[in-house]
């Protein structure tokens, strides 16, 4: 039985508003929760405007001033990948790198876990999210399906996975170059952590999964929920932790090493629709994470993908990762989720 709950609050005050004469209005904020985490989210109506003044427009020259200043001595460029990035000896991986398509599979110079690889997912140098194709991504995700495949068959101990990604400066990337980030450790990451833990939680008290439950109540509802893609249920978060946070659960497998190779395909479709998505909202700048766990001993989890949209390029842009979201873990709602979903459904071809 499922024991999924949305919780909101709602607040209404008073303000004398000098942008309007000082006239007395009427403001509402709503509070969401996270069904499985808690998480809080706040949806302030009135503050529309203003955020899209915090998230300014992307600034095309400086874009194109990025991507040309950058490219060159880029050693994800060219021969670059292939000479100049570091490699795994060959008794780790035979010939240091992999490779697949387009995509590069290579060691991190500046590694935060013993296994933790770059994926480059272009030979351009420099791509605008329209322009990263399903192709590229599905090659890049195949990469490290088989790289953690790999690392499974070494470390008994290496359960959880993370295949993630920064795009451009505001996201984190200190490369505009097109590439993926993958985390492999026997400890799960703190965010990570608290989904298995919840998960489990959540189990042990319904008995059943939090997100086959998740994925039934939402598909019920129609409110936030996209589409199936293959094994892929698309929805918008209904509390988010991010910018116009859209996430893909996979229908019953929780281990990046045990779905397959159309699996990867289809989560790559679902991803270039959410990014020509952004583009339309004029938002270009995001970040994305795959989150796995080992199967078997992953109680209740599933194959979770989360995306959400990042502060805009332009000089002197200002962080979106303000006390709020920082020190409060609390996420403004820019979009609301079920306005998001209606929106994304086009991009879907499901609307
Ligand atoms: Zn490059």
């Amino acid at each position: 039985m499922a024991s999924i709950i949305f919780d909101r609050f709602e607040s209404l005050f008073r303000i004398l508003n000098p942008f309007n004469e000082f006239a007395e209005e009427e403001h509402r904020v709503e509070v969401r929760k996270d069904p499985l985490l808690h998480d809080t989210s706040i949806y302030n109506p009135f503050l529309k405007d203003k955020a899209k003044a915090f998230f300014g427009q992307n600034d095309g020259e400086l874009l194109d001033k990025l991507a040309r200043e950058t490219a060159e001595g880029c050693i994800f460029c060219g021969d670059f990948v292939r000479t100049k990035t570091a490699r795994y000896p060959d008794a780790v991986m035979p010939g240091g790198r992999m490779e697949l398509g387009e995509a590069v599979l290579f060691a991190n110079l500046f590694s935060l876990a013993p296994h933790h690889p770059v994926i480059v997912l272009s030979n351009s140098h420099f791509l605008k999210p329209r322009e990263i194709k399903a192709d590229l991504l599905a090659d890049g995700f195949q990469l490290s399906r088989t790289y953690l495949k790999d690392i499974y068959e070494r470390d008994a101990a290496m359960a959880f996975a993370t295949v993630n990604a920064n795009y451009l400066l505001p996201a984190g990337a200190s490369l505009v170059h097109p590439h993926m980030q993958m985390l492999i450790s026997d400890l799960p990451y703190t965010y990570h952590g608290r989904l298995l833990d919840g998960a489990a939680e959540y189990q042990s008290r319904s008995g059943t999964s939090y997100f086959a439950d998740l994925i039934s109540v939402e598909k019920t509802r129609k409110e936030r929920y996209i589409c199936r893609s293959g094994n892929w249920h698309w929805m918008a978060a209904y509390s988010p932790m991010g910018s116009n946070e859209i996430v893909a659960l996979h229908d019953e497998e929780s281990d990046l090493g045990r779905i397959t190779v159309k699996d990867l395909r289809d989560l790559s479709d679902g991803i270039t629709h959410v990014l020509a998505l952004y583009e339309e909202l004029g938002h270009l700048s995001f970040n994305f994470t795959l989150y796995s766990a080992r199967g078997g001993d992953s109680v209740g989890f599933r194959c979770l993908f989360k995306i959400v949209n990042r502060q805009n390029l332009y000089p002197n842009y200002r962080n979106d990762d303000y006390f709020l979201q920082k020190m409060l873990q609390t996420d403004l709602i820019l979009n609301l989720p079920e306005d998001l979903a209606a929106k994304a459904r086009k991009f879907f071809g499901t609307a």
